[in-house]
């Protein structure tokens, strides 16, 4: 590999500091920026991006990783994988429209996500619907499922790496095109209807990528970065040995281009030997999340192979430890040329915020111990100065450095001495419940005094403009924290006296006061930040900006009770209280690297569990802890799994079990595959739980009447992410469905999940019936 001494990028966030492709495409939709607009606004983010990244000394910046919405979807795109029914022949190139068609659907619009980790990519209303959107990796990216067609067959429409490795050239940056390796790229699809499967399509989908490759050669490249991120995930036989028949291809293709093979988010572990083997001139390994993989690898490497080593983290906005990232470098340079060894971040920084500059309001102690896209940059090339150059040349950042490292340490915010005692005094006992299931029921039963078949909802309620605007003007100082709490407190009542002429069973407050569902708890605690700017790409135009968990996570006082006990004191039915789970206010927050992960998610479930605790005194008969982040938490590995879930279980249970039986935990969960975690959700012992089956039609309840699920559940009869309203006899289907799988006196009757991205027009006649429809089933149900 052609040896440059300075450090490497694997890709830069797409979304701009302000995000500006937000902005652009949101106009670009709604009619007001045409597609030359469009375009202009995209080519002038990707010109300041590699300025950006040159300035910050990245000598050969990435090009081809800019995407309008998802690079998964551009190499769908550019490979001609289209699925019938987006207005796209063989042969031609793929239009604007039709790519955001895959993208968003057709004509409809596209549904709000109803939380920040939870997108659906459902359409609604009327139009071809958009390509399945699933996480990317463990990340909280979301890409587009390329769906292959039984014999597909591939040509190139276009040939977009080599217009982005121009466009860089001409700008004046050299640049290495980022392509998504064939492997992985089939990988990530499926087949139509399960037919087959995609890497039996890997022959005809290699001469389309030998094409590409030999016209990069043409035109000058002379490394290319392939992305082969599967590697790092469980794989059968067949997938390694279509690695090896893969890269045999290409490098044969294209012999005068060096082809680097990045993997990412997690070790090769049993996957080196292949990673090894592959006849490339480069290999990525990512050293943050697996460093034990770099001695494996410098002894198995061959000569002829650069390793690119992945030592500053693209997945957290912590200021690298330079002092140990060059610790590791060295140790590779001990064993090799410096020629062969590249310096770069673990992964793309698509993950994390562009530029720590903006955030100006942020605390400075904290500011000082983050670091950014832009910043990331700057210490790769500070480390690759220090590897080719000799550690004397970055003496002074070192020292800046360490000296930094030992500040957070030393910080008296990061440890709180009341939290390490909280959870020293922890005990086994802390996770159980008085008593078992059946005992809790017959005491909540007789509490409650509830119907068969009681109806619910899961939390919230619309967010209306009217409540956005009231949560602006408060947020502006245009209003008072008394008016805004007596506006809450107005949209609390109503929902309250609604909730009881619709004749609904378990209340619940309505959320209105509630700006996100980890946000707003996360302001409530310490060992919280908050960034201004800290975006980062969910999917398209749709970011979301991770509160900061920087110190140790507790509890300063009540954070619910107040709405909560208002709610109650409204009226005789029981109002469930409503908090965000230990699981998912991690999962959906930057963590502290300093401690491990699964310390932050105990010290959470204790404030949690605290919250619970206060919101039982305050007379609350239920509590719903919401968990939708359980499933996305799991390790990729499956050897790593049982301990996330063991632990995960665990933290939901400290959270949960500090009350007596006749108090009714509930959970909801909202995703369809329950499958393989199905002992784990039991394991929670919630005394309800509610999911989403709905969409799927009840499907997935199998998974729960197949295990014999022994606590009561309420499967979803309405699809929320659909302004559809259901008729009665619709969510009665559903229910006898239900009621032939799940035993009456378990059996609950609610909507898929929270209404906050819905309209009252719908809410109102879907609520109604589906009273009507647990109405009807109470009175023919033996
Ligand atoms: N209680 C939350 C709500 O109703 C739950 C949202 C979720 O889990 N996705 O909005
Ligand atoms: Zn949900």
């Amino acid at each position: 590999m052609r040896f440059s001494p300075t450090g490497t990028n694997l890709g830069f966030p797409r979304i701009g500091r302000h995000r500006e492709l937000k902005t652009a495409l949101e106009q670009h939709w709604s009619g007001t920026l045409d597609e030359a607009g469009l375009r202009a606004a995209a080519a002038g983010l990707r010109h300041r991006h590699w300025a950006l990244q040159k300035e910050a000394g990245i000598g050969l910046v990435p090009c081809n990783d800019f995407s309008f919405y998802d690079h998964v979807l551009d190499t769908a795109c550019a490979m001609g994988a289209i699925p019938p029914g987006y207005g796209w022949r063989p042969g031609e190139a793929v239009s604007l429209d039709t790519y955001f068609a895959l993208a968003r659907g057709g004509r409809g619009t596209a549904t709000p996500a109803c939380c920040p980790g939870h997108d659906h990519g459902g359409m609604s209303g009327a139009g071809v619907p958009a390509l399945e959107m699933t996480k990317w990796f463990d990340t909280n990216y979301h890409y587009l499922v390329p769906v292959f067609a039984r014999g597909q067959e591939f040509a190139p429409t276009g040939f977009p790496a080599v217009d982005a490795f121009r466009e860089a050239r001409d700008a004046g940056f050299e640049a290495r095109p980022v392509l998504l390796g064939p492997v992985s790229f089939l990988l990530l699809g499926k087949m139509a209807e399960g037919a087959g499967d995609p890497l039996d399509l890997l022959p005809g989908l290699l001469p389309a990528y030998a094409e590409t490759l030999r016209r990069l050669e043409r035109e000058g490249a002379r490394q290319v970065q392939v992305d082969e991120p599967c590697l790092v995930l469980d794989l059968p036989d067949a997938a390694r040995a279509a690695y090896a028949t893969a890269y045999a291809g290409l490098a044969a293709a294209a012999p005068s281009l060096s082809l680097l093979v990045a993997t990412y988010f997690g070790g090769l572990r049993d996957n080196l030997d292949t990673a090894l083997r592959l006849p490339v001139s480069g290999l990525h390994l990512d050293l943050v999340r697996a460093p034990e993989q770099l001695a494996p690898a410098l002894k198995g490497a061959p000569a002829r192979m650069a390793l690119s080593l992945g030592v500053v983290d693209g997945r957290n906005i912590w200021r690298s430890d330079l002092s140990h990232a060059l610790a590791l470098l060295r140790q590779a340079t001990a064993a090799r040329r410096p020629e062969a060894v590249l310096v770069a971040p673990s992964c793309s920084l698509l993950h994390v915020p562009v530029d720590l500059e903006t955030e100006t309001s942020l605390d400075p102690e904290l500011r000082g111990w983050m670091s950014f896209a832009r910043q990331k940059l700057e210490e790769v090339a500070i480390l690759a100065r220090g590897l080719y150059e000799g550690p004397g040349v970055i003496a002074a950042a070192i020292a800046e450095s360490d000296s930094r490292q030992a500040q957070r340490r030393a910080s008296a915010r990061l440890h709180d001495p009341r939290v390490a005692a909280r959870l020293a005094a922890g005990t086994a006992a802390d996770a159980r419940r008085a008593s078992a299931f059946p005992a809790r029921q017959a005491a909540q039963h007789a509490r409650l005094g509830l119907p068969r078949f009681p109806t619910t909802t899961i939390g919230s309620f619309p967010q209306t403009a009217e409540i956005r605007a009231a949560r602006a003007a408060l947020k502006r100082r245009a209003s008072t924290v008394e008016e805004y709490d007596a506006f809450i407190a107005a949209r609390t009542e109503a929902a309250v006296r609604w909730q009881e002429e619709a004749g609904l069973d378990m209340l619940v407050h309505g959320e209105f006061e509630r700006n996100d569902m980890v946000e707003h708890f996360a302001e409530f605690l310490d060992g919280y930040a908050f960034t201004r700017n800290g975006w980062v790409q969910s999917y398209g135009s749709r970011c979301v900006k991770p509160p900061v968990i920087y110190g140790d996570v507790s509890r300063p006082g009540p954070m619910t009770v107040r709405w909560s006990a208002f709610a109650q004191s409204l009226t005789a039915r029981p109002v469930k209280g409503m908090l965000t789970g230990p699981v998912t206010m991690m999962q959906w927050a930057f963590v502290r690297d300093d401690i491990p992960a699964a310390t932050v998610r105990r010290q959470i479930a204790y404030a949690l569990r605290d919250e619970v605790a206060d919101l039982e005194a305050a007379g609350i008969a239920a509590v719903q802890i919401d968990e939708p982040a359980i499933r996305e938490g799991l390790p990729l590995r499956h050897a790593d799994r049982d301990a996330y879930l063991r632990d995960a279980v665990e933290c939901f249970r400290i959270t949960a079990s500090a009350v007596r039986d006749e108090t009714q935990i509930h959970t909801h969960m909202c995703y369809s595959e329950f499958n393989d975690i199905i002992e784990s959700i039991a394991a929670m012992d919630a005394d309800v739980i509610s999911i989403e089956t709905a969409r799927s039609r009840m499907e997935l309840l199998a998974a729960f009447a197949a295990f014999d699920y022994p606590n009561e559940i309420g499967p979803g009869v309405w699809d929320i992410h659909s302004p559809r309203v259901p008729s009665t006899e619709e969510m009665r289907r559903l229910l006898d469905i239900a009621a032939q799988r799940i035993p009456a006196d378990r059996l609950w009757v609610n909507p898929d999940c929270g209404l906050k991205t819905r309209q009252w027009e719908e809410v109102r006649p879907a609520i109604a019936n589906m009273v009507a429809a647990a109405q009807a089933l109470r009175a023919t149900a033996a």
